[in-house]
């Protein structure tokens, strides 16, 4: 019996329904939508999880389209799939929540005591991420970035990974794209949320998955890849049987240690740099120029080398935000020659 806080499946079941979490001061339930497919056979669980920032939402089409397909008794596992957890900054397209103005992805483990999110996020580590073998986290672009890249954490030391090191290795290269990154330590705040939940020992993987104004360029081809990558995890984890399907037969992994940073002026950000361009430190990246004008407001150059990596800015810019991000080639992988199966037993 698969079973999530008050949702359960019995094994060949599948399930619907609200996971209980928390309301607000006035009665509204911000409970978690999550389908549940307990397997015929055992086998480790995987948890997909959708818009845990509101504005991110391939994840959540790509979850859709795989639970329509998902055939429990043809499963050897569990599978926990939530295509939006922030439901209060989905509804109006927003990161973060909309009662409390919080992140829940950095809340993990979650607070009971806290507020509405802090509560949603400890239900929701505690009853559903904990138990899971392998979490694959979408994220996106949102409306004014694009992104295609696995992203995972930093390895304490390459040379002597961990079990859980080991077996993510795989799962990246598993799940198809042809670009992989790891942001150094403190590139973007602290990873305490993270840490949280490879204590709880779950694998997590997340993806930087499509967005942007390529929307409609780009948007039905990231949501197939993006599902592609779910039965290609499953496939790693040996839940299912078949061939791998990917971009290609290389995943290259950077090492993303160098952020353009937006200086504090606003106007129509111009990118010069394509992905994949080589820069030198002191090349310029992008303009940002005044949108009425068109008058040169600054330069954004890049303060190191670095390589071009699909994750950016489209064109209109406000706010403080990173713009574009370069890495320095870690290694690459090679699907043909590289064992991609993971085992949990
Ligand atoms: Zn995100």
């Amino acid at each position: 019996m698969l079973r999530v806080g008050n949702l359960s499946a019995r094994p060949g079941e599948k399930t619907f329904g609200y996971l209980e979490t928390a309301q607000s001061r006035s009665g509204m339930r911000l409970d978690i939508p999550a389908h549940l497919f307990a397997g015929a056979e055992p086998g480790p669980t995987l948890m997909l999880q959708g818009a845990i920032h509101g504005a991110e939402i391939i994840g959540s089409l790509a979850i859709l389209d795989f639970v329509a397909k998902a055939d429990p008794k043809a499963i050897r596992g569990n599978i926990i799939a939530v295509p939006v957890v922030n439901r209060a900054g989905f509804e109006m397209g927003t990161r973060g929540s909309l009662v409390d103005d919080k992140d829940i992805s950095r809340l993990m483990p979650g607070n009971r005591d806290g507020s509405v999110s802090d509560q949603i996020a400890y239900v929701y580590f505690n009853e559903a991420i904990a138990q899971a073998d392998v979490l694959v986290d979408f994220h996106a672009g949102a409306r004014t970035a694009y992104e295609r890249y696995v992203l995972f954490s930093a390895e304490a030391d390459p040379n002597n990974l961990t079990l859980m090191e080991r077996r993510r290795r795989k799962l990246v290269v598993a799940f198809g794209l042809d670009q992989a990154a790891f942001f150094p330590p403190g590139t973007f705040g602290s990873g305490a949320a993270k840490a949280a939940i490879e204590d709880a020992n779950t694998l997590q993987v997340t993806l930087e998955f499509g967005g942007g104004t390529g929307w409609f360029k780009n948007g039905e081809d990231n949501v197939r890849d993006a599902e592609r990558g779910i039965w290609n995890i499953m496939k790693a984890m040996n839940m299912i049987d078949g061939e791998f399907e990917s971009d290609g037969p290389l995943c290259t992994v950077y090492e993303a240690g160098v952020v353009i940073w937006k200086p504090p002026v606003d106007g129509l950000f111009i990118r010069d740099a394509k992905f994949k361009d080589e820069l030198k430190t002191g090349d310029v990246y992008g303009r940002l120029v005044d949108p009425y004008t068109g008058d040169l407001l600054a330069e954004m150059r890049t303060p190191k080398d670095g390589i071009v990596i699909p994750s950016g800015q489209e064109w209109p810019t406000v706010g403080a935000t990173s713009i574009g991000i370069l890495g320095s080639i870690e290694r690459v992988e090679d699907r043909r020659t590289m064992d991609l199966s993971v085992s949990f037993e």
